[in-house]
């Protein structure tokens, strides 16, 4: 398996973390998590169209996870090449209605070329070519979940979330968790922080610990970080 961090950022613009995205390389299953501002491009700047992507989990309708889906499917239709590779868009409750909007303001986005599933789950568990995919509902709105996948490693995302029990199942034993850590200290509704996250990990003992999500505010971070944390960054690639 192979992790791209395609963004560590959150919805406040920044120049050092663009919107918070990740490409899981799972066997012959390229799985696109989160499609925030920009993602399109910033998977081509990792060698990544969007022809190659076979499936996609939106955690949330917030812009910073999703403002790209409309460009994703425009390309997929009016690319270099025109798309044939059949297309799986994971959401939670609400991501037909979500989608359905998106085609009446761009009627562009319907698929032309490639078949198009939309599946809706909040939690439970789908096969997917030998790639076990799981999904947990976690605290932030209504539609959040949290994915979990499986090939020989686990890799978990979190979304963006505060504390539950559904969280901890969600990171439990991972070989990898990538979490949202928004803010080094500040408590806010809905996220996590050090102290927040720590609670998680000392529960469900994931072996390695990407903090992503994080707010301008970590860029005064003087702090040092101890195993399983490590800082994420744009870009970074983790093979397992
Ligand atoms: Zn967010
Ligand atoms: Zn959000």
């Amino acid at each position: 398996m192979k992790l791209t961090i395609l963004g560590t950022g959150t919805s406040t613009p920044s120049l050092k973390r663009g919107s918070p995205s990740y490409l899981l390389i799972a066997g012959k299953q390229k799985i696109l998590v989160d499609v925030g501002p920009a993602v399109v491009r910033r998977l081509l700047e990792c060698g990544y169209a969007v022809t190659d992507i076979d499936v996609i989990v939106i955690t949330h309708f917030h812009v910073d996870h999703t403002a790209d889906l409309s460009t994703f499917l425009f390309a997929c239709n009016y690319g270099e090449q025109a798309r044939t590779r059949p297309l799986t868009i994971i959401g939670g409750p609400g991501i037909r209605r979500f989608y359905g909007g998106l085609k009446k303001i761009y009627r562009w986005v319907a698929p032309k070329s490639y078949e198009l599933s939309i599946v809706t789950m909040k939690s439970g568990a789908l096969q997917l070519n030998g790639i076990t995919i799981e999904i947990y509902p976690v605290k932030h709105n209504k539609e959040s979940i949290g994915v979990r996948a499986t090939e020989r490693k686990t890799v978990a995302f979190t979304g963006d979330t505060a504390y539950s029990k559904d969280l901890v199942k969600l990171a439990a034993g991972a070989d990898l968790l990538v979490a949202e850590c928004s803010f080094p200290f500040r408590t806010v509704k809905g996220h996590l922080n050090l102290e927040t996250l720590d609670g998680v990990v000392r529960e469900a003992r994931p072996k390695r610990v990407i903090l992503t999500h994080l707010d301008p505010e970590w860029d005064d971070f003087k702090g040092i970080l101890h195993a399983p944390y490590l800082l994420g960054e744009d870009g970074m690639t983790i093979n397992l």
